[in-house]
């Protein structure tokens, strides 16, 4: 094992190993770093040689929470994201791209007018996406060589599964459209779920190594986006994400438990940091 002496995201040699976390997908362990510098951890994806991409091309056809489904039914998360989405921008978008689209789920809660592409690297998925009738770049997202902007680029939940998430953050921001908007969503270990988790010593799911690498601090990432004084924080949300629901046995309580967090997440409690869902929306100038 080849230990890394420097920080993945802001290259300072002040990092330290906190602990060893076992891989769910393979039969090994990664030690999680956290930097002293930029306060982010994160996983070195070469500390184990396994192969990402057909890891990812599994996962997205065999049973799970990563598998694609052919059919498309709307569901209130997408919808709401819409709404932030247009309101922020003050109309409906002429343009979209999803990076990581999966099977474009999210792609179809926008009016048919908007032009739709994704960024998928899951075959399977892609096709899904296709049949939809989305443009569909299929490759690992930091390869793909845009050549035109979008007034939107979207991007959830994909930034922490990648071996070079820097390359493509700087890709998004090339590829919004002026006065357009970039939305990312990231998960968020700055927070109290994360803190009480750990005081109990039970570990964060999102702590699977090698498919969730980078945990970026909300600092750091923020001063990624903003540094060149083109992109603004505009929005920035901090929900539940679908949390285990502890009552889902009692089918009363369970939709009451349903409804709360629903509630919890359209609160104005969703600008703490208290889940670890953290969705952010930059305009650009
Ligand atoms: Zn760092």
């Amino acid at each position: 094992m080849n230990n890394i002496s420097n920080c993945r995201f802001c290259k300072s040699s002040k990092i330290e190993v906190i602990r060893p976390i076992a891989s769910h997908c393979f039969d090994n362990t990664y030690q999680l770093y956290h930097c002293n510098n930029c306060l982010s951890k994160f996983f070195d994806p070469n500390e184990h040689s396994v192969d990402l991409d057909s890891m990812y091309q599994e996962l997205s056809t065999a049973e799970g929470r990563f598998k694609a489904d052919v059919v498309f039914t709307k569901n209130k998360v997408w919808a709401k994201q819409v709404k932030i989405i247009q309101n922020e921008l003050g109309k409906i978008p002429n343009s979209i791209i999803d990076v990581g689209c999966r099977s474009g789920d999210f792609l179809m809660h926008f009016n048919k007018k908007v032009q739709k592409e994704g960024v998928e690297l899951s075959k399977h998925s892609a096709e899904i996406a296709e049949s939809r009738g989305i443009k569909v770049h299929q490759d690992f997202a930091e390869n793909i060589k845009f050549d035109k902007t979008y007034e939107v680029v979207s991007c959830y939940a994909l930034l922490e599964h990648l071996e070079h998430p820097l390359i493509l953050i700087e890709n998004l921001k090339k590829i919004t459209s002026n006065n357009g908007l970039l939305v990312i969503a990231i998960p968020l270990h700055e927070c109290l779920k994360q803190q009480v988790l750990s005081f109990f010593g039970i570990q964060w799911h999102m702590y699977s190594p090698p498919e969730h690498l980078n945990f970026f601090s909300t600092k750091y990432f923020n001063n990624l986006i903003e540094k060149e004084g083109e992109f603004k924080l505009i929005n920035k949300t901090i929900t539940s994400g679908g949390l285990i629901n502890p009552f889902r046995k009692v089918p009363v309580l369970k939709r009451a438990f349903s409804l709360f967090m629903t509630l919890w997440d359209s609160s104005p409690l969703n600008k703490l940091p208290i889940f670890d869902h953290m969705y952010l929306y930059y305009r650009k100038n």
